[in-house]
């Protein structure tokens, strides 16, 4: 009788691990793309990179105390937000309509994702109890099908006799199970918990089975395709081939779109597409969900389209700070074609080429996100420093732009440049706000990124780790079975000596390190002798070396201010420059010039010396920059929209430049990246 008892358990035991080993044995990074083909670079695992101390530790600390709890508060809080009541009516738990946007859904997901990164890098059992506790009704909400959207299922329980699912074109119905997709792929990897990934996997089955049957009209039902993502993720996560086989066919039936348009990127099939146009957070999840597909294929002719409108991006639409998406309102392709009946509105959208306004920029936080995402994507496909180039240029600027120093504010909309007279006309708040009760989805999106940077620090590779981004943190992690441990010691973004302890790295293996495209002097050291000196900026330089327990590399990266101008055909910013120190761009802002002078009275000397300032900003420490502006002569421009020049002779004025991505935490202010060059 006892042996039997024990055969049974020991035979429950393999049946479990057999089944979970199937889930739990594979590598558990952000992207998980550890067995995509196509992809030369792998993710670490989460939790593998932790903070230590520097920028950002500081940021994580504000993101887990201040702008996780604030937000996901705020959803929970009826008083201002119906994000989580919207659940709750549809899972029977209480009554009434649905409140909110459609998207209410997937910003919400989206909040559970960055309480989920959080998390797994503090353990604490609270916030588990509370993420468990959504995952419950979260399910609840689900319908016996797979199906999961609040605002159509409150619908059908109030008025059960009409068909609700996928009759409005911008109900965000897939973008909202593209979240939860993702959402539940990290959950899982997290905790190892299968509740939500179960949920997800409902929700993918039926969008398998709803698109073996949907007409070309309902692909166009795809806004905002988050779902590209999410989809791709659950096959890695899975390994179910239907799921691949899902995507692939969401990207195939986006040719099938009748009189589609470019605020949809649906006007000609993707595969012939070369620019980067439409809502721009359309456009970049598009891009970014296309990618993470070729990761999985290798189909070249989706490559040579992402490859082509990347190119377009960095060479005539992307803004120095990596924000994305010029226009709140404008038209595609321009306003100038001779083919007018071409024309088509667009809104919160790529415009033409060169066309960056600075004050009436839109840049929606989301947008600049997805421009990240893809730039992840692209980098861990080709192993190309361009990319996270670019990733950088997004994380120091318009990234962190997008929330307040204290984690308690949020922009939607993020300007180069903002002047009393017309900005506060628009339509966006230029101050930001703890919560944009119109449209809430860009602040969950930056606090889960600011959550998650840490996974994109590093990449593994056949032979190696590539070191893609430098800031004090401990990794801990395996290359191939064999242990890694390495300990990044740094200033950075405020100075480029960076130390890497190598505590434990296969002898055989190499480092790749990243020398940023702004570096234009560098030394790399192992054990204090130099290993390169002068490195390729915008490449990865690679250290073949017999590794050793103990080596130390240190690298230094000198850092100076540079004056940045832009290709003139940005008429914007014709004869001004922005200046940059290392990865940060600066600003002038109205809180650090004398009082009764404006921004727009100063130029800045081409060889204006600037010295690097350790100041503290509501609680943050940020270096600023100090240095002699010229001020002109002040007049006042009222009623006068052309005068001649005044031949006065300038003032020299000590000013600040601070980060941009740190303006707007001083009150009311103006502010402007771009500043007039005197020579
Ligand atoms: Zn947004």
């Amino acid at each position: 009788m006892r042996t039997s008892k024990k055969i049974i358990t020991l035979l429950v035991i393999s049946v479990f691990f057999l089944f979970s080993g199937s889930l739990f044995a594979q590598e558990n990074g952000l992207t998980n793309n550890s067995k995509s083909p196509f992809s030369k670079l792998k993710s670490v695992n989460i939790g593998d990179v932790n903070w230590t101390t520097g920028f950002w530790a500081e940021r994580f600390e504000v993101c887990k105390n201040s702008m996780v709890p604030h937000m996901m508060g705020n959803y929970l809080d009826t008083e201002v937000s119906h994000a989580f009541k919207n659940f709750e009516i549809a899972a029977g738990l209480d009554e009434g309509e649905h409140v909110g946007p459609p998207f209410h859904d997937g910003d919400f997901y989206k909040m559970l994702e960055a309480e989920i990164m959080v998390y797994a890098h503090s353990r604490d059992k609270k916030l588990e109890d509370e993420i468990d506790k959504i995952i419950n009704v979260v399910g609840k909400a689900q319908r016996s099908d797979g199906y999961i959207h609040t605002p159509v299922s409150i619908k059908e329980k109030n008025e059960p006799d009409k068909k609700h699912e996928f009759s409005e074109r911008l109900d965000f119905e897939t973008y909202n199970m593209g979240h939860l997709m993702t959402t539940a792929c990290i959950y899982y990897r997290v905790t190892g918990k299968t509740d939500l990934l179960e949920i997800a996997r409902k929700a993918t089955d039926f969008l398998y089975n709803f698109y073996l049957t949907a007409s070309a009209e309902l692909a166009r039902n795809a806004i905002c395709p988050s779902h590209y993502m999410g989809v791709t993720e659950m096959y890695r996560t899975t390994g179910d081939p239907k799921y691949l086989e899902l995507v692939k066919s969401l990207i195939e039936i986006r040719s099938l779109v009748e009189e589609g348009t470019d605020q949809n990127q649906d006007r000609i099939p993707f595969k012939q597409q070369t620019k980067a146009v439409g809502h721009a957070v359309r456009a970049n999840y598009l891009y970014a969900g296309v990618a993470d597909v070729y990761a999985e294929t290798g189909d070249d002719s989706l490559m040579i389209a992402l490859e082509k409108i990347w190119q377009d991006l960095t060479q005539h639409k992307m803004y120095i700070t990596g924000a994305c998406g010029a226009l709140y309102d404008g038209v595609s392709p321009n306003g100038t074609t001779y083919d007018q009946p071409s024309i088509q509105q667009v809104h919160q959208a790529y415009g033409s080429d060169y066309e960056l306004p600075n004050i009436t920029s839109h840049n929606e936080s989301c947008a600049n996100i997805g421009n990240l995402l893809w730039n992840w994507r692209m980098l861990q496909i080709t192993g190309n420093a361009a990319y996270a180039d670019i990733m950088e240029t997004i994380m120091y600027n318009s990234l962190l732009a997008g929330v307040s120093l204290d984690g308690t504010g949020y922009f939607y909309t993020n300007p180069l440049c903002v002047a009393d007279e017309i900005s506060h006309d628009l339509r966006w708040s230029k101050h930001r706000e703890g919560y944009i009760s119109y449209c809430n989805c860009c602040p969950p999106n930056t606090i889960r990124t600011i959550a998650e940077i840490q996974e994109y620090f590093y990449s593994k590779s056949d032979d190696g780790i590539y070191v893609n981004f430098y800031g004090s943190n401990k990794l801990k992690t395996t290359v191939k079975n064999k242990p890694v441990e390495i300990i990044q010691e740094t200033n950075y973004p405020w100075d480029g000596r960076i130390k890497l302890m190598v505590n434990d790295f296969p002898s055989e293996d190499n480092l790749y390190l990243r020398i940023p495209v702004w570096s234009k002097t560098s030394e790399i050291k192992i054990n204090g002798k130099m290993a390169a000196k002068n490195s390729k900026a915008g490449e990865y330089t690679k250290l073949d070396y017999s590794w050793e327990k103990g080596d130390l590399i240190e690298i230094n990266l000198k850092m100076k201010h540079a004056l940045i101008e832009a290709n003139p055909l940005v008429e914007e910013t014709r004869n001004q420059v922005a200046v940059k120190r290392g990865p940060i761009v600066y600003c002038l802002e109205s809180p650090d010039i004398p009082k009764k002078t404006r921004i727009f009275d100063y130029k800045i000397p081409s060889d204006i010396m600037l010295k690097p300032v350790n100041t503290n900003l509501d609680g943050s420490n940020i270096v600023a920059l100090e240095g002699f502006l010229l001020k002109e002569k002040q007049t006042n421009w009222n009623k006068t929209l052309y005068r001649e020049i005044l031949n006065s002779k300038p003032e020299s004025i000590k000013i600040k430049l601070i980060p941009y991505y740190a303006w707007d935490n001083r009150g009311k202010s103006e502010m402007t990246v771009w500043i007039p060059l005197s020579r």
